[in-house]
């Protein structure tokens, strides 16, 4: 029956009933409207395409996992390095790769506003306050100590558990500062998840070290490269089969394709012979990623931005 068919996903298209309605990037109308489509992740190395998942959720941040274990299925072990937008960047995911050795280089986000030359951080936030570590407790800007009250568990959809603490200021009650810091009635709580706030940490640093610069600079002629050649010079914006079988079926022939002409331009800038190119191919394997949401027979659509 219908629901039987619908899942976990909140809407699907009759024609495929695989595809499910998603806002997709190219929106002629400009309504944003929704279409059949299905959430296109891909990995590259050196403008190769070296990995592909077809997902139903539009929404990236629980793709990632499945994705790696579905690149180590196909190469029997995991990427070395991971680079990947903030659209990835969960707690979730960034432990997976911590846990698996993955060095991850993946913004989470408000990671580009940080980077802004003017960006000043909001005094009143809770990542803005000193925390005491030993005593466990923040300090508000007016200098009260916030004490730790309990903590919070979440689950996500993918069924992973996060662990908020929460701190709750003495007494706001006549604060001088009580306008800007928040607008709810008592003293304030904040919700401060310790392990998320590391990982950001962690990825703050990679993303700003010399490293991190060169794959964050690369990410943008990686994938975007392969997207732009693909939609626009190819012209590869629909899929022409319906249910994923098919679909996967169709994209795979269009990514063995795309590699050959990519080897053979690539040996031909290089002038060298076959077996340096194949060499050069697989130097140094690592995925980065990106999505599109595809609407069979419908328009193949860039999702997100770097
Ligand atoms: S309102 Fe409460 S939490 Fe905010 S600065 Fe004043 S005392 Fe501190």
């Amino acid at each position: 029956n219908h629901l039987d068919t619908l899942g976990e996903r909140n809407s699907y298209s009759k024609t495929d009933p695989d595809a499910t309605f998603t806002r997709m990037k190219e929106d002629a109308m400009r309504n944003g409207q929704t279409k059949p489509g299905y959430n296109l992740q891909i990995g590259t190395e050196n403008q190769f395409i070296i990995d592909f998942r077809l997902f139903p959720n539009p929404t990236d941040t629980l793709t990632l996992i499945p994705f790696l274990s579905s690149f180590q299925d196909r190469y029997d072990r995991l990427p070395a390095i991971g680079v990947a937008d903030s659209g990835y960047g969960s707690e979730e995911n960034y432990r997976f790769m911590q846990e698996n050795g993955i060095e991850a280089f993946v913004k989470y986000n408000y990671f580009h506003k940080e980077q802004r030359p003017r960006y000043t951080p909001n005094p009143f936030h809770a990542e803005s306050l000193h925390y005491n570590q030993d005593g466990d407790y923040y300090v508000c800007p007016m200098g009260q100590h916030m004490n730790r009250i309990g903590t919070r568990r979440e689950k996500t959809a993918s069924g992973y558990i996060t662990e908020s603490v929460r701190y709750k200021a003495q007494r706001c009650e006549g604060c001088p500062l009580r306008g800007g810091c928040f607008k709810a009635r008592g003293n304030r709580i904040i919700e401060v998840n310790h392990r998320l706030k590391q990982y950001k940490r962690q990825a703050r640093e990679r993303l700003s070290s010399e490293e991190g610069i060169k794959h964050r600079g690369r990410r943008c002629i990686e994938p975007e490269a392969v997207f732009g050649q693909m939609k626009y010079n190819m012209a590869y914006r629909r899929f022409r089969h319906v249910g994923i079988d098919k679909v996967t079926m169709d994209f795979a022939f269009f990514a063995i394709a795309f590699n050959i002409k990519k080897m053979c331009a690539k040996l031909r800038k290089a002038g060298k012979g076959l077996f340096a190119g194949a060499n050069f191919m697989f130097m140094g394997l690592f995925a980065t990623r990106y999505n599109w949401n595809i609407a069979t027979c419908c328009l193949m659509n860039e999702k997100k931005a770097a």
